[in-house]
C-alpha cells in the first residue's frame, strides 16, 4: 500500500472550473477503491462547498501566516481532504483564480506559493501528524512548486506531476522570485526560471520525478512548438520520464442508467427512451420540438481552446442545414456577446445559455444525438467520454485525447464495430462543417447510427483503469 499526498487546487465537489476538478475528486476515489491510504491538500477557499464534519487538524506558520490545516471527506467518500486555511490569502470568493472582471488575483503568485509551501510541510510531516506520504502527486501549475520545494529536502517523498493543461503556466514576474522567498538554487534557466519569469509549472516539469499528462496523444503534442508553449524543449528532454495516461470519467455521477437530472433514464437495451430526453431538453430551452430534427449540444468553457472561434464562424452555413444547437458554456465575454447576437437572428433553431449549470449539463448529454466538441487543443476531455456513454455521437477534432477516445466512423469501422463519432482533422470552419455534414448524413441512415450509439455506450472509460497505470507509475519509481 502507498501513502500519497495529492496536492490540488480543485477537486469535485468542493470546488470546481474545470476537468482538473473531476480528475483530482476521481483519481483518489479510484486508487483508495484499489487499497491505497490518500490524503488530498487544497486550499481553503470561502467558496468550497464542505458536506458534514469539517474539524482542526493543525496549525504552522510559514513567513509571517498563520495558518491551520482542517480535516473533511469528499463527499460521499471515503478519502480525506486537509484543507489549508489561510484567510489573509484566500478570502476571495468565487473563482479560484480570476475576479469578476475574469482577470487572475493580483495574489496569485503569493496565494499558490503558500499552499504548496504548506504541502511540503506536510509531505515531510512537519507538521507531526506521523503520516508521511511515500508519493506525493501535484497537479497544474498551482502545485508546480511542491516538486521544486521538495527536490532540496533529504529523504523526500517521491514526486509527480500531471499537466492537465500546458496553456496555464503560472508566470510571474522576477520580482515574485524575492517576495516569495523563494530558495536561489531553484532560480537558473534550468529550474524556475523561463526567459526572465518565475514558471510555476516549470517547477513541476524539471523537478518532478516522473510526469504524466492526461492522455498519449498530448504528452507527444506537448513536445512540439504548437503545443509546449515553450516548453517543448524541456518536456522533449525529459520523455523518458513523461508518460500520457487518459483520463476516466466519474461513472456514478455520469450514468444515464441512474442520472437524476434527466428526464428518462435509459440503457444501451432501451436506447428508444433517450428520445424523451430530447423531448425534454427542446422543450426547457424553448425550441420547436421535433423528434426527427438532429439535436447538437456543446458544453464547453467558451476559451479559444475549445474552437469556439470555428463554431462562430460555420453557424450561419449551420442555420441552413435541417439541425438544431443548444449551446451551453461561459467565458470569454467577446464570445458569449457574439453567440447570443447570432441566437437571436435564429430563434427555431439556436439556443445559447450562457451559464455554468451541472443539472442541465446531464440533460443535454442525454437529450442531444450530437456533441460538438471541436476543440484546438485537448488534453483529455470528458465531455466526449460523457457523450459516448449517453449514446450521443462526439464530433472531434483529432487532437490530443480526443483523438485518443473518439474512432472515427468509417466503412472498416463500422464494419469491425468500433465507430464511436466523427473525427476530423484540420482546425477550420470548413473542416469542421464537412464533419457536420457527415454527421448529418449518417444521422439518417438508422442502423448505421444505431451501431454508433451501441459501439460509444458499451466502451470501458471507467477510472479503474487509468487508477491501475498510475499506481503501476508510482511502483515503478
Ligand atoms: P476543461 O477542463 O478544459 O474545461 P474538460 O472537458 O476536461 O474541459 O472538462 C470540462 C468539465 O466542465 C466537464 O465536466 C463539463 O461538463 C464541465 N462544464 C464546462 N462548462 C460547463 C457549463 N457551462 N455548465 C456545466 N458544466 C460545464
Amino acid at each position: 500500500m502507498k501513502k500519497i499526498l495529492f496536492v490540488s487546487s480543485e477537486v469535485y465537489p468542493l470546488i470546481k472550473t474545470g476537468g482538473l476538478a473531476d480528475v483530482c475528486s476521481s483519481l483518489p476515489k479510484a486508487l483508495t477503491e484499489l487499497g491505497q491510504d490518500i490524503r488530498i491538500i487544497i486550499p481553503n477557499y470561502p467558496s468550497l462547498k464542505t458536506v458534514g464534519d469539517v474539524h482542526f487538524l493543525c496549525s504552522l506558520r510559514i513567513d509571517n501566516h498563520p495558518i491551520n490545516i482542517l480535516e473533511t471527506r469528499i463527499p460521499d467518500s471515503p478519502v480525506v481532504a486537509w484543507l489549508v486555511d489561510c484567510p489573509e490569502l484566500f478570502n476571495t470568493t468565487g473563482n479560484p483564480y480570476l475576479d469578476e472582471q475574469g482577470l487572475p488575483w493580483a495574489n496569485n503568485a503569493e496565494r499558490f506559493a503558500l499552499f504548496c509551501r504548506v504541502a511540503v510541510e506536510v509531505a515531510m510531516d512537519k507538521v507531526n501528524r506521523n503520516w508521511k506520504p511515500d508519493i506525493v502527486h501535484c497537479n497544474d501549475w498551482q502545485s508546480g512548486l511542491v516538486p521544486a520545494l521538495l527536490s532540496m529536502e533529504a529523504n523526500r517523498p517521491k514526486t509527480v506531476f500531471t499537466i492537465h493543461n500546458m496553456a496555464y503556466q503560472g508566470l510571474f514576474p522576477v520580482q515574485s522570485v524575492y517576495t516569495l522567498n523563494l530558495p536561489g538554487q531553484l532560480w537558473n534557466p534550468n529550474g524556475l526560471e523561463f526567459f526572465g519569469m518565475l514558471s510555476f509549472i516549470k517547477g513541476g516539469i524539471a523537478y518532478a520525478d516522473r510526469i504524466t499528462t492526461v492522455s498519449p496523444t498530448y504528452a507527444l503534442e506537448i513536445q512540439s512548438p504548437a503545443f509546449g508553449y515553450g516548453l517543448e524543449g524541456l518536456l522533449a528532454h525529459r520523455s523518458n520520464n513523461l508518460v500520457g495516461i487518459i483520463n476516466g470519467i466519474d461513472t456514478h455521477e455520469w450514468n444515464p442508467e441512474t442520472d437524476p437530472h434527466i428526464h428518462q433514464r435509459y440503457s444501451v437495451d432501451s436506447l428508444s427512451e433517450k428520445l424523451h430526453n430530447k423531448t425534454e431538453l427542446q422543450r426547457r430551452v424553448n425550441l420547436p420540438v421535433n423528434d426527427s430534427v438532429p439535436l447538437l449540444g456543446l458544453i464547453s468553457r467558451l476559451v479559444e481552446q475549445k474552437g469556439i472561434d470555428m463554431i462562430i464562424e460555420c453557424l450561419p452555413e449551420m442555420m441552413t442545414l435541417p439541425m438544431q444547437l443548444v449551446l451551453l458554456g461561459n467565458g470569454d465575454k467577446v464570445y458569449e456577446q457574439r453567440l447570443q447576437n447570432i441566437a437571436r437572428l435564429y430563434p427555431d433553431k439556436i439556443v445559447i445559455i450562457i451559464d455554468y449549470n451541472e443539472s442541465l449539463a446531464h440533460l443535454i448529454e442525454a437529450g442531444s444525438d450530437v456533441f460538438l466538441m471541436p476543440s484546438r487543443f485537448e488534453p483529455c476531455g470528458l465531455n466526449q467520454m460523457y457523450s459516448q456513454r449517453y449514446g450521443t455521437i462526439p464530433i472531434v477534432r483529432k487532437t490530443g485525447g480526443l483523438a485518443d477516445t473518439v474512432v472515427d466512423t468509417l466503412p472498416e469501422s463500422l464494419a469491425n464495430h468500433s465507430a464511436t463519432g466523427i473525427v476530423f482533422k484540420e482546425a477550420h470552419a470548413g473542416a469542421l462543417l464537412e464533419a457536420i455534414k457527415r454527421t448529418l448524413l449518417l444521422y439518417s441512415n438508422h442502423a448505421a447510427w444505431q451501431q454508433m450509439q451501441t459501439n460509444a455506450m458499451h466502451k470501458d472509460f471507467s477510472w479503474h483503469r487509468s487508477a491501475e497505470q498510475y499506481l503501476a507509475l508510482y511502483n515503478s519509481i
